[in-house]
């Protein structure tokens, strides 16, 4: 079914990259979900696809949207709005732009792929409990002890735990992941 990122991610990762930087230069939230929104669009009618209706409340909905929604949570969000649209729609939709290197399927943990529309290369935290992903920025000594003649392309990590919101619910106040940024 998704591509698991290894294979669609590539290259093209570093290029279209400059849409989400968060280094050279600074974009509100707002902007950032402007420039991917547009990048994605282009994509799309570079696949050969026709911009409809659906197919832009699809890039809408995921453009900026850092809670690495899975296909079917972008269909059940947009199903009540759009009663005809199937979840074929959804998932070619997303799977072409997987391909154009406009998002990343990420297999964060055992079950269906998450996209997630941040092409800067960065780490996950990723609640045990509630499922919640956090982006991470990758800290800046990330020592990449490459295997002799491997070419590392990136290198990002996943934190395992509980989101505050998890831990404090158990009462193991301290403990758990700091939902940072959102
Ligand atoms: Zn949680
Ligand atoms: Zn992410």
């Amino acid at each position: 079914m998704c591509k698991p990122e290894s294979t669609s991610e590539k290259r093209k990762e570093w290029v279209a990259g400059k849409n989400s930087s968060n280094q050279s230069t600074p974009m509100t939230r707002e902007q950032a979900r402007a420039a991917s929104l547009e990048s994605m669009l282009s994509a799309l009618r570079a696949n050969g696809l026709k911009v409809t209706p659906q197919r832009l409340a699809i890039l809408r909905e995921l453009a900026g949207d850092l809670t690495h929604p899975t296909a079917m949570d972008l269909f059940e969000r947009l199903r009540p709005g759009m009663p005809t649209m199937s979840f074929a729609t959804v998932y070619n939709t997303l799977a072409a732009l997987t391909e154009q290197g406009l998002c990343v399927a990420r297999a964060l943990e055992v079950g269906p792929v998450r996209f997630d529309p941040n092409m800067t290369p960065h780490d996950h935290a990723v609640c045990d409990r509630c499922g919640l992903v956090v982006d991470l920025p990758l800290p800046e000594a990330h020592a990449a002890s490459a295997l002799p003649g491997f070419a590392v392309r990136v290198v990002e990590r996943i934190y395992r735990g509980s989101c505050a919101a998890c831990a404090s619910r158990e009462g193991h106040a301290g403990g758990g992941l700091q939902a940072t940024g959102e």
